[in-house]
């Protein structure tokens, strides 16, 4: 095997997915402890207010003036290079949340043992269903009192309509953790012992030989028991369905003891994927493919206004990077070289130099650039496949303060809209511009830059949440349209509704069956 081929084959990207709280910022300090790119633990989690996490970015972007709200952590481990791709949540959840996830090739879902599948990790389960990527699941806090790991695995697959497999098995929990039983290994994993005991072997049959404390818990022959149901009753193991995301590996454990982290993490790179080939418009691109090729899956703006420049994520999909090669924007046929990149890592960033496919890097965009775009070198010119569009839930009505204003208010929304920062509709009747998101982020970065980038001044007037729905059959009674559920085109002119709730939107299919309606977050 080449050098190259070597080193493409030896990442492994992922995002992790999961609702605020459920331990994503412990979970990833550990990985990077583990990678040795991070010294303390403590480092992830803010250093002065212990509200921002490295992974956040803002102590260290806000000095430097760029608000990077999401970012790529990497290091290495027993020879794979890992790629972390944080997902924002809270205030800061967004479509570029969600379009991170075009960007990896698997995803780590944490869920808190206490609480289950909550709602933002099942948004961003279904995206990562829609886009076939597969899911590896943490199930955190062990240390604590939580649900059963039967009426966990139980509500998994019901709410997410997936099959799992659990890798290892809890022996207890809260002030009763004695450890996992760790079915993939066929070994047990004690909570809180010597070093030295902390690992017992299984025999043929899955237990222990001989004498030892564990046997004499009944916690250990109740574990047992649900192994054997497990065994009898669960799903098989084959990480040729993991890998197609049809099976979800199950790892129970306790990220801020560190326990469980590393078998999950030794477990978890044995089976995920390597970089993917993507679907382009000549076919699919192989990564091993030394041709250089890639996307830009964000844009983050510089919040800034000193300081205009952004910059532009590129997953790279095909080849290698070097710095200062020249590329084609495949969008434009223009040539660009590529000087000011860069990479980045939990404690600084630095530049790259070289980065190959699946790696993330960041280009320096002067406004080059628009979300989704490829960038190509080598005879084909191709494009990688459009990025998924996601179904916004927020809408605010948007004028300009200053009616004088009106071009630069057009032209501003333009552009936004265009590079992806924000979705775009007009009411069908009376023009009115609505702008839709998917957090209310969005809404703030759009002012924000209205104002710095465009000079306007705008009205935002709240339209709360919305359920918006295209229709199929474009040719409809434009009288239908109402406040509770209202007609309005989108930037392609297609027409969607949007509903008040989820009540108006079952009254209006009830009442106009004819009418087929469709969300593009269920099709691709
Ligand atoms: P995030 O919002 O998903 O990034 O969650 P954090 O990593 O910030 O964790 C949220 C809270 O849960 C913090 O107070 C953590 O200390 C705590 N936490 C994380 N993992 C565990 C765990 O394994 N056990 C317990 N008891 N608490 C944890």
């Amino acid at each position: 095997m080449t050098k190259f081929n070597e080193e493409v084959l030896s990442r492994r990207t992922f995002a992790i997915i999961s609702h605020p709280d459920a331990g994503k910022t412990t979970l990833t300090e550990k990985l990077l402890l583990f990678g040795g790119a991070i010294r303390d633990a403590g480092t992830v989690k803010g250093k002065k207010t212990g509200k921002f996490a490295t992974s956040d970015w803002m102590e260290i972007e806000k000095q430097r003036g760029i608000s990077v709200t999401s970012s790529v952590m990497q290091f290495d481990y027993d020879g794979f290079r890992v790629n972390i791709l944080d997902t924002p949540g809270h205030q800061d959840f967004s479509e570029d949340t969600y379009r991170t996830l075009t960007a990896v090739d698997s995803a780590v879902m944490i869920i808190d043992s206490a609480k289950g599948i909550e709602e933002q990790t099942l948004k961003l389960f279904k995206v990562c269903r829609m886009r076939g990527i597969p899911i590896f699941t943490f199930i955190n806090k062990l240390d604590r009192e939580g649900r059963t790991p039967l009426e966990l695995l139980a509500e998994l697959e019901e709410v997410l309509g997936i099959e799992s497999y659990p890798m290892n098995w809890p022996i207890g929990m809260g002030k009763e953790f004695l450890g996992i039983y760790d079915r993939h290994h066929n070994r047990i994993e004690q909570f809180r012992v010597e070093e030295e005991q902390k690992f017992v072997s299984l025999n043929e049959d899955g237990e222990i030989d001989g004498v030892h404390p564990l046997k004499d818990s009944p916690l250990y022959e109740q574990t047992l028991e649900e192994i054997m149901l497990l065994n009898e009753a669960g799903n098989s193991f084959s990480a040729e369905r993991v890998s197609d995301g049809d099976l979800i590996p199950v790892f129970f454990g306790s990220a801020l003891t560190n326990f469980g982290v590393q078998t999950f993490l030794e477990s978890y790179l044995e089976f995920a994927p390597v970089p993917q080939a993507r679907n382009s418009t000549t076919g699919k691109i192989d990564p091993l493919s030394t041709d250089f090729s890639g996307f830009i899956f964000k844009i983050q703006a510089n919040m800034n206004p000193a300081h205009r420049d952004r910059i532009a994520f590129l997953r790279i999909c095909s080849g290698k990077f070097e710095r200062g090669m020249t590329v084609t924007l495949s969008r434009t046929g223009k040539p660009i070289k590529l000087a000011q990149s860069t990479q980045f890592m939990a404690d600084d960033r630095s530049t790259v130099n070289e980065a190959v496919a699946g790696d993330i890097i960041g280009l320096y965009d002067p406004g080059t650039y628009q979300i989704g775009d490829t960038i190509v070198t080598g005879k084909d010119q191709f494009e990688y496949e459009r990025l998924p569009q996601f179904t916004p839930e927020l809408f605010v009505r948007v004028t300009a303060k200053n009616v004088m204003k009106q071009k630069h208010f057009h032209k501003g929304i333009q552009q936004l809209v265009q590079e992806g920062a924000i979705q775009l509709f007009k009411t069908v009747k009376t023009e009115e511009y609505l702008l839709g998101a998917v957090g209310q982020l969005q809404f703030e970065v759009f002012e924000h830059r209205m104002r710095n980038e465009y000079n306007v001044e705008v009205n935002m007037e709240r339209v709360g949440s919305k359920i918006a729905r295209w229709i199929e059959n474009e040719d409809i009674n434009e009288n239908l349209s109402n406040s509770r559920s209202l007609l309005v085109h989108d930037r392609y002119d297609k027409k969607a509704f949007l509903f008040e709730n989820d009540f108006a939107l079952r009254w209006f299919q009830e009442k106009n069956p004819e009418i087929k309606l469709y969300n593009p977050m269920d099709r691709s």
